[in-house]
């Protein structure tokens, strides 16, 4: 009876710092509606599918050898989405933003240095800071959701920060920050300053991307991913611009062939029909905008969104309302300030079903 025989976590010489830690775990169940972790519901057209497959194809035939290390068609391909004037010298690429991030932790975090985020924010920046055995320090968000800027400051002169992070949108709470906080923060920053677009291209007209701060600000990193615009969570590709040396600084902790022939090629491909993928951020944008309309003409509270998920409330007991949704096939996500909850903006079929079942939740039918 190999694993059940009571030796557990307890019995093994864990890190100090992930004792009593928990694992990222967003429910991955089977349910007709699933908005809870910010996918695209619109999956590949056969077209592009068919495409990948013979992306794929071609590079099973070399598949005997280690893929190309530095990626630089990838690389070229991105930066050229990118535009704002980068090349492959400015962009790296990894198995999810989350991969990226890890490599910033692993460069410039580290025992006896401190990571900065604003919360609530996303949850794995504080788990992959301590994973590399970096202080997190959480400072907190005004209740409008908003970064203080002269709080931000404030905190980063006092903590001194290796690594601060800015999600812009933020998840959960869909907020975009002005370029002149990401600029007054990036100003006293001692360390590099992550700015977490992975929802970039869900903004509303008129809130810029750091993109444009790069040139002048040497130490900012703009993240990006094409697991939510692109639609392509399930290929695990994730990217980042930033000055040249901080390119060179992240090859020195990334593993050799980290990213694989097979992700590439999948990437590479995805890029080439970047119109078609993209095609649905502006219906889902709109579907955004009258996601948000709706819930504040029902009486609910919701936070300004420049993402493809809306935070949502205030509930006494959001897991009531939460286990509610669940029941009538609607998963959305227990995250953020006790009293909201977050869904992702799905197809309009499954918005239908959202509404329907959060009326009849909370009695607001
Ligand atoms: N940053 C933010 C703010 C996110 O919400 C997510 C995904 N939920 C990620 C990064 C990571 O995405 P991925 O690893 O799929 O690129």
């Amino acid at each position: 009876d190999f694993g059940h025989d009571g030796f557990g976590l307890a019995d093994l010489p864990l890190r100090d710092a992930l004792r009593g830690q928990t694992p990222y775990g967003a429910p991955q169940l089977e349910v007709p509606a699933a908005l809870n972790t910010n996918e695209n519901p619109y999956p590949p057209s056969p077209r592009l599918a068919e495409a990948v497959g013979r992306a794929v194809a071609a590079a099973a035939t070399g598949l005997n050898r280690y893929p190309d290390r530095d990626a630089p068609k990838l690389r070229a391909a991105l930066a050229d989405y990118l535009g704002h004037g980068l090349d492959t010298s400015n962009v790296w690429a990894a198995n999810g933003s989350n991969e990226v991030l890890q490599q910033i932790l692993q460069a410039f975090g580290g025992p006896g240095r401190k990571a900065m985020g604003f919360e609530p924010s996303y949850s794995m920046h504080p788990i992959i800071a301590r994973g590399s055995g970096t202080e997190w320090v959480p400072v907190p968000r005004a209740p409008d959701f908003a970064v203080d800027v002269a709080a931000a400051v404030a905190a980063v002169e006092e903590h001194r920060p290796s690594v601060v992070f800015l999600t812009s949108p933020n998840n959960p709470t869909g907020t975009a920050l002005p370029l002149a906080t990401v600029e007054a923060v990036a100003r006293v920053a001692p360390g590099v300053v992550v700015v977490d677009e992975a929802y970039a291209e869900f903004r509303r007209e008129g809130t810029p991307s750091a993109l444009s701060l790069l040139p002048s600000l040497p130490r900012v990193i703009v993240s990006r991913t094409m697991s939510k615009a692109f639609a392509l969570a399930g290929a695990r590709l994730g990217y980042l611009a930033a000055h040249p040396a901080v390119v060179d600084a992240l090859q020195l902790v990334r593993l050799p062939y980290h990213l694989s022939a097979v992700t590439q090629a999948v990437a590479v491909t995805a890029l080439e029909h970047a119109e078609e993928l993209l095609g649905a951020v502006d219906r889902l944008r709109a579907e955004r905008d009258a996601l948000v309309d709706w819930l504040r003409g029902h009486g609910f509270a919701v936070a300004d969104s420049d993402a493809n998920f809306v935070l949502f409330g205030r509930f006494e007991d959001r897991s009531a309302v939460f286990e509610g949704m669940l029941e009538r096939g609607v998963l959305i996500r227990e995250v953020g300030p006790p009293e909201w909850l977050r869904v992702t903006v799905g197809t309009p079929e499954e918005m239908s079903a959202f509404r329907a079942a959060l009326l009849e939740v909370t009695g607001r039918a």
